[in-house]
C-alpha cells in the first residue's frame, strides 16, 4: 500500500517514508492511495479481541511495509500498563443512545496518548526501513498548546536514538499542563517556555526545521530533525483504531445491531481526531453523521455551513485551549478525498489560503462535506453551563473540550431529529483543566492548582488521575524561558548537549 501527497498525486511513498518525512517536500500531506476495507470476518472477530489485537488488525491494513511481528511488538509496548484502564479506552453510557468514549486514560491524561504512545515505535521502525536516515539519531522538535507536548515527551522519553524538545507558550497553558511538562522525566527530553503565544512557538519551530545552520549542526552529529506534529500519518493511523474498537465493543455488548449506523461527535481543533473517524467510515464502519464541534474559534463550523474557509479573524483564547486554532491542518486531507483525489484543486485552494487567508469550496465538494459532516460551535458560557448541567443531571464530569462536543451533540439532535446512537469522544481528563471545571461548577478556584484539584475531588466525588497527582511531588527540571526570537538559538544550544 502506498501514500500520495495531497499536493502532488504522482508522489508515491511507502508508509515508513510517510512517517519519517511527516510532510511531503512540496508541502502536501501524505494520504493513503486507496482505503482498505473492513471485511465481514474482521467485524465478526473484532468483538472478541482486546485493544492491542484490534490495533494490530487495523495497522496491518495500512502499514504494509511493516512486518507482522514488528507491529505486534509495537502495539504491545504502546497499549499496556501505561494506560490506567484494562481496555486502553473506556466506553461510558451516559444515557440510552449517548456513549462517551474516554480516550484520556493514558500517561498524560489526554487523547494524544492514543497516538503518541505508538508513534515512537513506528518512527524508530520507519527509520530502520528508510535508507536516508538509517542509523541516524532523530531529533524531535515540537511546538505545543499543551497536550501534544506532554504526550510527545512521555512517548519519546528514553526511546533509543531519539531526543525530544518541546516549546510551549509560557502563559498559554493550564497550570497542570505546565507542571506536567516541567517535571518530565527522561534523559533525552528538553522543555522550554516561550514568551509568546502558540503561533509564536509554532513559527519558531517551523523556522528551525528549515534553518540551514541548524541542519548542518545536526548533520555533524549524525542527526536529523523530525516532528511529532498531528499531520504525521503515524499519528493519524492509530486514531482510526479506537473508532473501530468502540463500535466492536458496542456490538459485542448488544448495545447496537450488526450494521447499525452510529454518529460520532468530536471536539475538534486540527481535524485529526475527526478525520480518523471519516477514514473509519470509508473503510466500511457503519457511521452516519460526523459531528464536528468547535469552540469560539469556529472556522470549521463556517466552512461546513457556508463553504467558505476564512482564517482572517483573531484567535480567541478559551477554556478548551487545544481547540484554539485557526488553521486546521488535517482538513486538507479531507478536501483532497472529497475532491476525488484532485491535487490541482488542493493547490488552488491552498494558494488562496496563503495569499488571501481564505478559500471557497466548489458546490460539489460542499455537498459532499455536508452529506458527511455537521458542524456547530458554542461559546465559553455555554461550555461552562454544559459542564454544570451534565454533572448535575448524570454525575458525570466533562472536561471543557468534551463539554463543547456534548453541547453540539444536543444541538444536532434537536435540529436534525436524528436519534441514531452517538459516540462522543472525551479527549481529556477534567483534572487537566481543574480551575476552569471548578469555576464552571459555580465555585472559586484556589491559586494553587493542586488545592483546587482536592476541592474538585470532594465536590464531585471523583478522583484526580495518578499521573497528574504525581507531578505535585516531582522536582521541576525545566525552567528555561526564551523570547520568541530566541527559539533558533535555544535549539542550537540543545543540539550542542545531545
Ligand atoms: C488535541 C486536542 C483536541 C483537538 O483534536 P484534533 O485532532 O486536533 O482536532 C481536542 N481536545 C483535546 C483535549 C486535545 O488535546
Amino acid at each position: 500500500m502506498f501514500y500520495n501527497s495531497t499536493r502532488n498525486s504522482n508522489i508515491k511513498v511507502s508508509s515508513a517514508e510517510a512517517i519519517i518525512k511527516g510532510l511531503s517536500d512540496e508541502g502536501g500531506l501524505f494520504v493513503p492511495e486507496i482505503l482498505p476495507r473492513l471485511t465481514d470476518s474482521d467485524m465478526k472477530y473484532l468483538g472478541r479481541m482486546n485493544y492491542r489485537e484490534r490495533a494490530h488488525l487495523i495497522l496491518k491494513k495500512f502499514l504494509t511495509d511493516f512486518k507482522d511481528d514488528e507491529l505486534k511488538t509495537a502495539v504491545e509496548s504502546a497499549y499496556g500498563d501505561n494506560f490506567a484502564v484494562e481496555g486502553t479506552t473506556e466506553l461510558s453510557k451516559l444515557y440510552p443512545d449517548c456513549y462517551i468514549l474516554e480516550l484520556f486514560h493514558g500517561p498524560t491524561c489526554a487523547f494524544k496518548d492514543m497516538a503518541l504512545q505508538l508513534l515512537p515505535h513506528l518512527m524508530t521502525l520507519s527509520a530502520k526501513k528508510t535508507e536516508a536516515v538509517k542509523g541516524k539519531q532523530i531529533a524531535i522538535l515540537t511546538a505545543t498548546s499543551g497536550d501534544t507536548g506532554k504526550a510527545a515527551l512521555e512517548g519519546f522519553k528514553d526511546v533509543e536514538n531519539t531526543s525530544v524538545t518541546v516549546f510551549y507558550p509560557e502563559d498559554g497553558v493550564s497550570e497542570m499542563q505546565k507542571r506536567q511538562m516541567t517535571t518530565q522525566e527522561g534523559a533525552n527530553v528538553r522543555v522550554c517556555a516561550v514568551k509568546g503565544n502558540f503561533d509564536d512557538c509554532q513559527n519558531g519551530v517551523k523556522e528551525a526545521f528549515t534553518d540551514s545552520d541548524l541542519i548542518a549542526e545536526l548533520a555533524e552529529k549524525d542527526m536529523v530533525f523530525s516532528s511529532a506534529n498531528s499531520i504525521n500519518w503515524g499519528r493519524l493511523v492509530p486514531q482510526i483504531i479506537y473508532y473501530v474498537s468502540a463500535y466492536a465493543e458496542l456490538l459485542e455488548a448488544g448495545e447496537i445491531e450488526a450494521g447499525e449506523k452510529v454518529n460520532i461527535c468530536v471536539p475538534t481543533g486540527n481535524f485529526g481526531n475527526i478525520l480518523a473517524a471519516y477514514y473509519a467510515k470509508q473503510m466500511g464502519l457503519p457511521i452516519n453523521k460526523l459531528i464536528c464541534a468547535s469552540n469560539s474559534n469556529n472556522v470549521l463550523t463556517d466552512v461546513i455551513k457556508t463553504g467558505v474557509y476564512d482564517r482572517n479573524r483573531e484567535l480567541i483564547l478559551t477554556a478548551s485551549p487545544s481547540m484554539d486554532i485557526l488553521i486546521s491542518s488535517n482538513f486538507e486531507r479531507l478536501l483532497y478525498h472529497l475532491s476525488g483525489n484532485d491535487d490541482t484543486t488542493i493547490n488552488e485552494l491552498f494558494a488562496d489560503l496563503k495569499s488571501k487567508g481564505k478559500y471557497t469550496l466548489s458546490a460539489e465538494i460542499r455537498e459532499k462535506l455536508s452529506e458527511n459532516f455537521y458542524g456547530a460551535w458554542c461559546d465559553e458560557a455555554q461550555t461552562a453551563q454544559t459542564i454544570k448541567a451534565v454533572f448535575d443531571e448524570y454525575s458525570y464530569l466533562l472536561d471543557p473540550h468534551t463539554a463543547v462536543a456534548y453541547k453540539i451533540y444536543t444541538e444536532y439532535k434537536k435540529e436534525s431529529g436524528d436519534n441514531s446512537k452517538t459516540i462522543i469522544t472525551a479527549t481529556a481528563s477534567p483534572y487537566k483543566f481543574c480551575a476552569a471545571v471548578y469555576r464552571a461548577l459555580g465555585e472559586t478556584p484556589e491559586a494553587d492548582e493542586f488545592l483546587t484539584a482536592r476541592k474538585l475531588e470532594e465536590l464531585t466525588n471523583t478522583e484526580i488521575p495518578a499521573p497528574l497527582a504525581k507531578t505535585q511531588s516531582l522536582p521541576v527540571r525545566f525552567t528555561d524561558s526564551v523570547e520568541k526570537s530566541e527559539i533558533k538559538k535555544a535549539v542550537s544550544d540543545i543540539i550542542k548537549t545531545l
